[in-house]
């Protein structure tokens, strides 16, 4: 049996890409998995998918830049599964363009959506994961808060104050049980280029949702003295052509 059978997580951005692969591969653990995000149609259509839909599965819509949506979404996950055992701050929004091509609102909401938002739901999890005794922080990082490139300015600026934030956080919260694991994937096949209105090549040879999902699962099912605090993912060959 799955040592994570019974847990309870709460995944942001689980409408969509990597965080409904992360809801999937939760559910096929036994995990409680509530949904959260924006567009509360988009959660419902991934929750019909699940094993546990309706038992196991709880809706929650918010909007991770708004304080009181993310205490909301908290609450009514330790109301309805008694915990919260793993928050995953995975929703974001790309925006790619020159630095003088940039407003100051895109900005602002690239910063808002993509550190403030995981500031967020990080504070109001771990007031009660160290109630509680333990539980885990996985976030959704990128390769970009690790390196700049054209383009990416306010992407690697959110990005790269994730890393800083989640630094920080993993010497605080480790003396609580409290697991911070930090994922920086490389491309992944998601909506979120379409969205950012970008064309990746090889499309079909980058990273698949899944593959993220499951590097998740692998790092919270290591026994909880080991710590997987930041992992790499990224496409084996992205550059070879396809056939
Ligand atoms: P998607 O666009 O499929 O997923 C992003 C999700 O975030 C959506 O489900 C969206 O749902 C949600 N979201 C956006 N804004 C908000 C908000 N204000 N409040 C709550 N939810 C919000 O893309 P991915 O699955 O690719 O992205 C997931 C994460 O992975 C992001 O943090 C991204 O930066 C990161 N990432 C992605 C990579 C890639 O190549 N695709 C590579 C490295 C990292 P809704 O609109 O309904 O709110």
């Amino acid at each position: 049996m799955s040592v994570l059978r019974g847990r309870t997580a709460l995944v942001t951005g689980a409408g969509s890409g990597i965080g409904a692969a992360i809801a999937r591969a939760f559910d096929a653990e036994g995990m409680n998995v509530v949904l959260s995000g924006r567009r509360r149609e988009k959660l419902e259509e991934v929750e019909a998918s699940l094993e546990g839909a309706g038992v196991r599965t709880l809706v929650q819509p918010a909007d991770v830049t708004s304080e009181e949506d993310v205490r909301n979404a908290i609450a009514q996950t330790v109301e309805r599964f008694g915990a919260i055992d793993v928050m995953v701050n995975n929703a974001g929004v790309g925006l790619f363009k020159p630095i003088a091509d940039l407003t100051v609102e895109e900005f602002d909401r690239v910063v808002d959506v993509d550190l403030r938002g995981v500031f967020l739901c990080t504070k109001f999890a771990l007031e009660r994961m160290y109630e509680a005794g333990g539980g885990a922080i996985v976030t959704i990082s990128s390769i970009a808060g690790k390196n700049g490139f054209a383009g990416g300015s306010v992407y690697c600026a959110a990005k790269f104050g994730v890393m800083g934030l989640m630094e920080s956080v993993f010497h605080e919260a480790r003396e609580h049980d409290v697991r911070v694991i930090t994922i920086t994937p490389g491309s992944v096949d998601t909506p979120f280029f379409d969205d950012a209105h970008m064309t990746v090549p090889n499309r079909d040879r980058v990273l698949q949702p899944e593959d993220v999902a499951s590097t998740v699962v692998h790092a919270l099912m290591l026994p909880q003295r080991a710590l997987i605090r930041e992992l790499d993912i990224r496409p084996s060959n992205p550059g070879k052509r396809s056939k």
